[in-house]
């Protein structure tokens, strides 16, 4: 069966409305999707409308950045199974997103000034429906010539990058996310263990297991085990935790764009659902 839990739409940094991201899980046959666009809920509304009377399941998800005490790096915890009217969501989404706004046009004119441009923050806006963060000034930059593909856009503002900018705010800890993905009667998920040494963040497994550690203390549901990109070896060692752990195991392939992101094809995990614990049957 095909089960797809972690997919994005153009209110974060997908390239597809939520209506388009369902009816594509339609076309390939998928059975259970989640929508969990990063820090927003936006899209939910349009994907439930478009699943209803379809032979697919739709779960309400997020996917929040959250900081943890074992690392300087951030984790992303998805959350599935929302109710998004739940007023602590909401307001910690609003805040999410002025923070974001703010950093989004600081960004914007230390770009501007490194590159001696002049892109506006309509041009920023276009692409997305959200607030715009990283991904789509690099797509910006790449529309502009000014970087050879996204991923060189997107390293400009990594830690290491030239135009990293840190956010004087405070940022959202992984308890308190996990904490209101359950007032919102969610069940909170570690997205995507192994992707995180890619970009250089939890490399190793005492890394990795340290940071899941710290997130069972705070009540973690669940690990997302099945991915679109995962070799024998990390595949392996997130089913041992999980099960070290007494996790509930997810999967998703945290679709994009497959123009931008080949791997992370939509509906690409095919699966026994007995082993995707996360799912609720009610
Ligand atoms: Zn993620
Ligand atoms: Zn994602």
């Amino acid at each position: 069966m095909k089960i797809d839990l972690h997919a994005h739409t153009f209110y974060s940094d997908g390239s597809f409305s939520p209506a388009e991201v369902v009816n594509l899980a339609l076309e390939r046959d998928v059975k259970y999707l989640a929508i969990t666009d990063h820090n927003i809920i936006s899209g939910i509304k349009e994907a439930v409308k478009t699943a209803e009377g379809k032979p697919i399941n739709l779960i309400a998800g997020i996917e929040i950045d959250s900081a943890v005490k074992c690392s300087k790096d951030p984790c992303h915890i998805v959350g599935l199974y929302l109710d998004i009217n739940t007023p602590s969501l909401k307001k910690l989404l609003e805040e999410i997103t002025e923070k974001k706004r703010i950093k989004s046009a600081k960004r914007l004119e230390l770009v501007n000034k490194y590159f001696n441009s002049n892109i506006t923050h309509e041009e920023l806006q276009e692409k997305t429906k959200g607030t715009p963060g990283t991904p789509h000034m690099a797509m910006v930059l790449l529309d502009k010539n000014l970087v050879k593909d996204i991923g060189e856009g997107i390293k400009l503002f990594t830690k290491r990058g030239t135009l990293h900018f840190e956010s004087p705010e405070k940022p959202l800890m992984a308890e308190e996310a996990i904490k209101i993905i359950h007032e919102a009667g969610g069940l909170a998920v570690l997205a995507h263990l192994p992707d995180y040494k890619k970009e250089n963040k939890f490399v190793s497994e005492t890394e990795q297991e340290n940071l899941v550690k710290e997130l069972v203390q705070y009540g973690l549901d669940g690990m997302e085990v099945y991915l679109a990109d995962i070799s024998e070896k990390d595949k392996k060692f997130c089913e041992k935790i999980a099960k070290k752990y007494k996790l509930k195991v997810s999967c998703g392939s945290d679709f994009h764009n497959e123009k931008f992101i080949p791997q992370n094809k939509l509906g690409i995990i095919d699966i026994d659902p007995k082993k995707i614990t996360i799912i609720r049957k009610d």
